[in-house]
C-alpha cells in the first residue's frame, strides 16, 4: 500500500479569508468530499511550530526528543556527511562594512557568484577539527564541524539584523568553549577569504554588494536515530527543494532523491517533482512530498500568491500524484498566516483519504470547514499512527 504526506508550507491562514478557502482545488476537493478532514497542532495547542521540529512530529519523531537544533538538519538536506557529534551551522553569506557592521544579511538576495565563494571556504581545518561548508539556496548554506570534543552550546555569530556588528560566537556552557573558538577562527578566515576572491570582484564590477562576511546561526549537535524503515516497516522517500525538508527526512533515513528544478521557493518547477514522485513511488511505500512557497507567500503578507501557490498546487501536483496512492494526506506544518508574516499557533486543516474512512460532512481542504471534520483535533504524532493502521502495520497496544 503507498502513501502520500504532502505537505504545503504554512498553509494555514486566520480570519473568514482564508487562502485555502479562496482557492480553487477541484482535485483536493474530490478527496475532501470522500475523505476524513481535521484540524492539526503540529506540536500540540498553543505551541508555534518551527518547519524543522514540525517535520520531525509529523514524521513521527518527537522532536522533545530529537530536536538538537537546525544547523544538523540543514547540513544533512545539502547533502553533508554527518557522524556521530559533529556540530553543524545554518548559513548566510552576507555584508559588512569596514567595522564589521552588518548592512545586508542576504547579500542582496543575489546568488551571483556565491557558489564559488561557499566553495572557496570548503575544507578547511583548526587543529583536530574538519570544516566543510556547502552552498544550499539563494544566500543560504551549511557549515559542518566535524571532531572530537564539540558541542552546540553556542551562541551565533549572526546577529539577525542590519546597522549591528558581527557578533562573536560564545560558549553558553564550558563544553562550548572549543566549538565556539574554532567558529571565530572560521569566521575571521573566512572574512579574509571571501575579501579576495574574485567572484566579490566580479559582483562590485557589476554593482552588486559584496558577500564578505559568513552569519552562522542555529548550532546542532548530531546523534543518529532509528530509521523510518527500522521504525515503520516502511520504505520512506522525500521530494522537495528545500534544504531543510530534505534535511529533517535525511536525518530519520529516507531516501532524498535530487529534483531539478524544485528551488523551494514560489517559482519551484512543479512538473519536475511530479515526475519525482512518479518514479519515487515505484520502489518506496512512502512518499513525503514537500511544498515551500505557500509558507514563503505567508512571510511576503502576500495573500494573493499563497493562494495561487495553493491553486498550482492543486492543478499541477495534486491532479497527477494523488491518483498513484492508497493513502493521500494534505496537511501544513504550521500556519503562516499573509495578516501575520509568521508562524502562528493557529492549526491547519488536514485530509486523510482512504477508499475505507469514514467520510465526514467536510466537501473542501480549508479552515471553516475542516474544524467540524470527523478526525477532530489532531497533533503531528498522531499521522503515523493513522498511517500504520491503514496500511495494515500498527501493533496493538494491549491484548
Ligand atoms: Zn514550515
Ligand atoms: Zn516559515
Amino acid at each position: 500500500m503507498k502513501t502520500l504526506l504532502l505537505i504545503m508550507d504554512g498553509v494555514g491562514d486566520r480570519g473568514k479569508q482564508t487562502s485555502l478557502g479562496r482557492a480553487r482545488t477541484p482535485h483536493l476537493d474530490k478527496l475532501a468530499k470522500t475523505g476524513i478532514t481535521g484540524m492539526l497542532h503540529p506540536l500540540g495547542r498553543g505551541v508555534v511550530p518551527g518547519s524543522d521540529t514540525s517535520h520531525l512530529a509529523l514524521f513521527g519523531y518527537d522532536p522533545k526528543v530529537y530536536y538538537k537544533g537546525r544547523g544538523a538538519f540543514e547540513a544533512f538536506g545539502a547533502g553533508l556527511e554527518l557522524k556521530d557529534k559533529d556540530v553543524a551551522f545554518r548559513t548566510n553569506l552576507g555584508t559588512v562594512d569596514e567595522n564589521l557592521v552588518v548592512t545586508d544579511r542576504r547579500a542582496g538576495r543575489d546568488p551571483l557568484g556565491l557558489d564559488e565563494l561557499y566553495a572557496a571556504l570548503d575544507d578547511m581545518e583548526f587543529g583536530d577539527v574538519m570544516i566543510k561548508v556547502k552552498h544550499t539556496v539563494e544566500h543560504r548554506g551549511a557549515l559542518l564541524l566535524s571532531g572530537p570534543g564539540l558541542s552546540a552550546s553556542v551562541t551565533n555569530t549572526d546577529p539577525h539584523e542590519v546597522g549591528v556588528k558581527l557578533l562573536r560566537s560564545e560558549a553558553i556552557a564550558p563544553e562550548g568553549e572549543k566549538t565556539a573558538s574554532i567558529l571565530n577562527q572560521f569566521t575571521e578566515q573566512a572574512s579574509a577569504i571571501l575579501a579576495e576572491h574574485p567572484a566579490n570582484k566580479m559582483r562590485q564590477e557589476k554593482g552588486k554588494v559584496s558577500a564578505n562576511v559568513v552569519l552562522s546561526r542555529g548550532a546542532g549537535i548530531y546523534f543518529k536515530p532509528e530509521s523510518f524503515e527500522e521504525k515503520y516497516r516502511l520504505k520512506g522517500v522525500c521530494i522537495a527543494g528545500g534544504a531543510l525538508y530534505k534535511g529533517a527526512a535525511r536525518y530519520v533515513g529516507m531516501d532524498v532523491p535530487d529534483v531539478p528544478g524544485a528551488t523551494g521557493t514560489t517559482s519551484t518547477d512543479l512538473g519536475a517533482k511530479t515526475a519525482a514522485v512518479e518514479r519515487a513511488v515505484r520502489d518506496h511505500d512512502f512518499v513525503f512530498v514537500h511544498v515551500k512557497g505557500t509558507d514563503a507567500a505567508g512571510h511576503d503578507g502576500n495573500a494573493d500568491l499563497k493562494c495561487q501557490m495553493v491553486e498550482r498546487i492543486d492543478k499541477e501536483l495534486v491532479a497527477n500524484i494523488a491518483k498513484l496512492f492508497e493513502i493521500v494526506i494534505v496537511t501544513g506544518d504550521h500556519s503562516t498566516p499573509p495578516s501575520a508574516k509568521r508562524h502562528t499557533a493557529d492549526p491547519v486543516p488536514i485530509l486523510f483519504w482512504h477508499d475505507d474512512v469514514r467520510p465526514d460532512a467536510a466537501a473542501r481542504l480549508c479552515e471553516s470547514e475542516c474544524m467540524t471534520g470527523g478526525l477532530g483535533h489532531i497533533v503531528g504524532l498522531d499521522i503515523m499512527n493513522l498511517v500504520l493502521d491503514y496500511v495494515g502495520k500498527a501493533k496493538m497496544f494491549g491484548e
